[in-house]
């Protein structure tokens, strides 16, 4: 592919609010945010990839590379056919990808980071919780359970944050995630128009 899509990481363990945060910055004349566990879960159920997503998040786990980074760039292929993402004027907002190294691998030469928002938390139980809570309003069968929460933190431990140290520390701006949604949205605007 020629293009280099310019765009901001968002980053955050999770239960830190990366989605909720992700959705109010995509609001923002000229941003677009694109979660790549929405486009999973946008998948008929029914069909091949919908399947292996669901094998894979009601268990915690990442879906495998080569599958999340296909279905990705066709996706982002889609956005800019249909016009909803204009490559030269928008910025994206990636959350959730890339989720391991291998994914940021894959995207180096594709994405451009700008900026990554890092979204930081103290407290694991608390986190647990919110997670629970979110689980009982939107139906989420990947966070209905403790145990596969806290493998989704393991894994996010284990395969995600690594990534951090894939790009150039001065990207990285580490973000209060504890507050209210409009106080986290506020230092997180910040980096965000930073690097516009
Ligand atoms: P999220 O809504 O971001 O918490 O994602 C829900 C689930 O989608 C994750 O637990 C994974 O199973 C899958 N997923 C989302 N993004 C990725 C990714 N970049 N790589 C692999 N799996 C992903």
């Amino acid at each position: 592919m020629a293009d280099c899509y310019k765009c901001v990481l968002l980053f955050g363990a999770p239960g830190t609010g990366k989605g909720t945060q992700g959705k109010l910055l995509g609001e923002k004349d000229g941003f677009v945010h694109l979660a790549t566990g929405d486009i999973f879960r946008a998948l008929d159920k029914e069909s091949e990839l919908g399947k292996k997503f669901l094998h894979y998040s009601s268990r915690g786990e990442l879906v495998p590379d080569d599958l999340t980074v296909e279905l990705w760039q066709d996706f982002v292929k889609g956005l800019v056919l249909g016009d909803k993402y204009v490559p030269d004027k928008d910025l994206l907002l990636l959350d959730g990808m890339p989720r391991s190294l291998k994914q940021a691998e894959m995207l180096d030469g594709l994405i451009e980071p700008l900026a990554i928002v890092h979204l930081t938390v103290g407290n694991l139980d608390e986190m647990v919780q919110r997670m629970k809570l979110r689980a009982e309003k939107e139906g989420r069968h990947d966070d209905a359970d403790e145990n596969v929460i806290r493998n989704r933190f393991d894994v996010y431990h284990n395969e995600t944050a690594p990534v951090l140290g894939h790009y150039d520390k001065g990207l990285v701006t580490d973000v209060n995630a504890i507050g209210t949604i409009e106080e986290v949205f506020q230092r997180a605007e910040a980096v965000v128009m930073s690097v516009r």
